[in-house]
C-alpha cells in the first residue's frame, strides 16, 4: 500500500472493492507527511501489524505517531518487499523528505508519481523504460488561477515545490521513453481546479491513445485492478 490518508474504518470499507483484506498488505510505503497521505498510516500499521517504510524526514514530522514496525528509507536507496523491488524517487515538493516510487517485478516497471511541483531530468531518466505510471495531473492552470483558492494557496500549488498541472504532466509524458508504456492513470486531481473529462482528453491526445485507455483515479471511487506486462 502506498500512503494512507483514510481512517481505518474507511480503509476497511474500501479494500473489499478490490478483493483485499488488511492482513494481505505486506507493507505501507509513505511518500511524505502531508495529511492526505499519512493521517491513517500509524493507526492502520498498529492495528494490523503492517510494517511501514518511510524516509527519516517523513518520520521526523511525527505525524504517524508510534510505529512499532518501521523501516527507514535511507538516501533513496532501492529496497525489496518480497519479490517487489522498489526504487524511491526524489521529488520537488514542500515536505521534509518527500519521495515517490518505482516498482519493478519480473522486468515490469510501474511508477507512482504524485505530489511534485515539477519534474527533473533525473526523474525522466529513472522512468526509462516504464510500463505503467500513476501520474499527478493536479490542476488545469487556467482553472487554478481563475478559481476560488486564496492567492497564497494558488502560488503554492502552482510553484516548483507544489503540484503538477495537466500541462506539466503532458510534458513529462512527452519527454519520457513511451515505447513500453501501456497504462497511464491520472491521479491527485484537484476537485476545485480540474476536470476529469478534460484530463482524459488532454492525455489521450498527447499519447495518441483512444480516450477510454486513459484512466482517472477518482477520490471517492479510486480505480480497479489493472494489469501491466513486459513487452
Ligand atoms: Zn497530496
Ligand atoms: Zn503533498
Amino acid at each position: 500500500m502506498v500512503d494512507c490518508g483514510f481512517t481505518v474504518k474507511e480503509v476497511l470499507k474500501r479494500l473489499p472493492r478490490i478483493d483485499l483484506q488488511p492482513e494481505q498488505i505486506d507493507g505501507i510505503l509513505v511518500t511524505h507527511e502531508h495529511q492526505d497521505h499519512i493521517s491513517g498510516v500509524g493507526a492502520l500499521s498498529r492495528k494490523f501489524s503492517i510494517p511501514v517504510w518511510a524516509t527519516r524526514g517523513s518520520l521526523l514530522s511525527g505525524k504517524c505517531g508510534n510505529l512499532p514496525h518501521c523501516n527507514i528509507i535511507e538516501g533513496f536507496n532501492p529496497f525489496s518487499i518480497g519479490s517487489l523491488n522498489i526504487t524511491p524517487l526524489s521529488v520537488p515538493h514542500d515536505a521534509r523528505e518527500p519521495c515517490q516510487f518505482l516498482f519493478t517485478q519480473d522486468q515490469v516497471r510501474l511508477a507512482i508519481l504524485t505530489d511534485l511541483g515539477c519534474f527533473t531530468p533525473k526523474i525522466v531518466e529513472q522512468l526509462t523504460p516504464c510500463h505503467g505510471i500513476l501520474l499527478e495531473c493536479n490542476h488545469d492552470e487556467e482553472m487554478l488561477w481563475n478559481g476560488p483558492y486564496p492567492d497564497r494557496l494558488k502560488q503554492r500549488v502552482a510553484g516548483r515545490m507544489g503540484h503538477m498541472s495537466n500541462r506539466q504532466a503532458i510534458e513529462l509524458l512527452q519527454q519520457m521513453e513511451r515505447e513500453a508504456l501501456q497504462l497511464v492513470i491520472a491521479t491527485h486531481l484537484s476537485e476545485q481546479n480540474n476536470c476529469p473529462k478534460l484530463v482524459s482528453e488532454l492525455l489521450a491526445e498527447a499519447l495518441n491513445w483512444p480516450l477510454e485507455k486513459v484512466k482517472i483515479a477518482q477520490q471517492d471511487k479510486g480505480f480497479d485492478w489493472h494489469e501491466v506486462c513486459s513487452t
